[in-house]
């Protein structure tokens, strides 16, 4: 069956937009599903503004409720995609040290969308592939405490953790087994076997071939038309997207402020951390043990492999400075910052040499009675509508993108298939009461 005119024509979904030298990523979701009764009438779309963690979560949610919806024979269904880029870099880890609101759901739904990553990637349940090439470390993540009051908070948590993901409380010595050369100072540390650290760009690459899958999915299972496009495209404004979808989901990160619709109306705070890299000298013979957990501390320590480790991360407030890239003075002040906090744990860090450092912008949202959650929910008034296009947000993930990103996609696509802002809780839509410092 021929495709409809617009789905071999990319510029009639995103209509004038140029491709900027940053080569930004809009990844568009369109998926469709006739209406009932349909004949006659366009397809549902939707757009998903931006390829990290939110977005592809976005993506993933809708085309799993898409999936649901019942078929119908009318119209015809293509998948496409074209080039990925995705700028994360860093080390994620996922930790429950803390509990937090809804922690139990939250780590579930990372959880099932890191599986489903790990599926189309082809190393779910896999132990053999090699460490470099891994796209979850599951080595669990041992946290000692460096102050009394740290300890205090460590050992409440350990007490109230969840079920899906314990804390064990080890002695010192417990402790050095799991990590030889490990300094326990306060004679206690918290492991947490479950936690884990992810390669972000590897497992956003397996999230969209996942998002790809389930489209072929939808398309073998119904003979109507449903489509996931991917565009590396810079969106410059809404409202030139607003005649071609049905909803359009923004999760630019920290970048959502800077659509002229959103400009100083997000209660959003940018904070740049830098990461370092650091990896053993070939002539070391001691290497960091290969089933060891990674470390947590006031600095966080992902070993990736037993001479490879990245140690992170800075918290520089209201930086404007987007860019990955970071000067030579940069990364002295990032490495003079973290060395002795890394090295008050694990002081074997001394024999490591730096290799280089990376760096992003969290987008930070304001602290809440539940904590620091997410801004979620419709936009409609905020950008003044002008068609029968819904906007939506799924931005402010802050520094728990991974633990966050599975629960936000999945309400968010509810609520714009939905077009119902309630289905989303109002915890996550109250941030709109708040006036955004400039
Ligand atoms: C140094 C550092 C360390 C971190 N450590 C952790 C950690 O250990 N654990 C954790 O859970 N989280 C961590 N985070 C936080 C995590 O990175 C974020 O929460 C997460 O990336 C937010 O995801 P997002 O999809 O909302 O935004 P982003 O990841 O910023 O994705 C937005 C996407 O939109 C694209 N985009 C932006 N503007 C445009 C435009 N105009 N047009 C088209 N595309 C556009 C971008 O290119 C990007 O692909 C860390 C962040 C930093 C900076």
């Amino acid at each position: 069956m021929a495709p409809p005119p617009w789905s071999s024509a990319p510029s009639r979904l995103l209509p004038n937009l140029s491709l900027n030298s940053k080569q930004t990523v809009a990844a568009a979701a369109a998926a469709s599903s006739s209406p009932a009764g349909g004949q006659g009438r366009r397809p549902l779309r939707y757009a998903v503004l931006g390829a990290g963690f939110a977005g592809l979560s976005v993506a993933w949610y809708l085309l799993k409720v898409i999936l649901l919806l019942p078929s119908s024979s009318s119209l015809p269904f293509v998948v496409s995609s074209s080039l990925i880029q995705f700028r994360h870099e860093y080390e994620f880890s996922v930790t429950a040290a803390k509990l937090l609101w809804r922690g139990a759901e939250f780590w579930k739904e990372s959880m099932d969308l890191l599986r489903s990553a790990e599926e189309a990637n082809g190393t779910a349940g896999s132990d053999t592939t090699s460490q470099d090439d891994n796209l979850i470390w599951r080595r669990g993540i041992v946290r000692p405490p460096t102050s009394e009051k740290a300890a205090d908070i460590l050992l409440e948590n350990a007490q109230s953790c969840l079920e899906s993901c314990s804390l064990q409380v080890l002695d010192s010595g417990a402790a050095q087994r799991l990590i030889p050369g490990l300094c326990v100072p306060f004679d206690f540390a918290v492991y947490m076997p479950l936690a884990l650290n992810i390669n972000p760009k590897k497992y956003l690459q397996a999230l969209f071939s996942a998002c790809q899958n389930l489209a072929d999915e939808a398309y073998s299972l119904s003979s109507e038309q449903k489509e996931l496009k991917l565009y590396k495209q810079h969106v410059g404004n809404l409202h030139q997207l607003a005649g071609d979808y049905d909803s359009v989901i923004i999760c630019l990160g920290a970048k959502a402020r800077s659509l002229p619709e959103l400009a100083n109306k997000l209660p959003l705070r940018t904070c740049r951390g830098v990461i370092t890299e650091f990896q053993l000298p070939s002539d070391t013979v001691e290497e960091y043990g290969n089933q060891s957990p990674s470390i947590l501390s006031d600095a966080w320590m992902a070993f990736q492999g037993p001479r490879t480790v990245s140690i992170g991360s800075t918290w520089q407030w209201k930086s404007e400075n987007y860019s990955s890239t970071v000067s030579d003075e940069e990364a002295l002040t990032a490495k003079d910052e973290l060395l002795p906090k890394a090295s008050g744990v694990y002081p074997g860090i001394s024999k490591w040499d730096f290799v280089h450092a990376r760096a992003g912008i969290r987008a930070m949202p304001p602290l809440t009675t539940n904590g620091s959650l997410p801004l979620l929910g419709c936009l409609d008034e905020m950008v003044g509508k002008k068609s029968n296009c819904n906007f939506w947000l799924v931005g402010g993930l802050g520094a728990r993108g991974l633990l966050y990103h599975g629960l936000v996609g999945k309400l968010t696509a509810k609520a714009a298939i939905s077009c119902d802002e309630n289905v989303i809780p109002s915890e996550f839509t109250s941030w709109k009461m708040i006036k955004p410092s400039q």
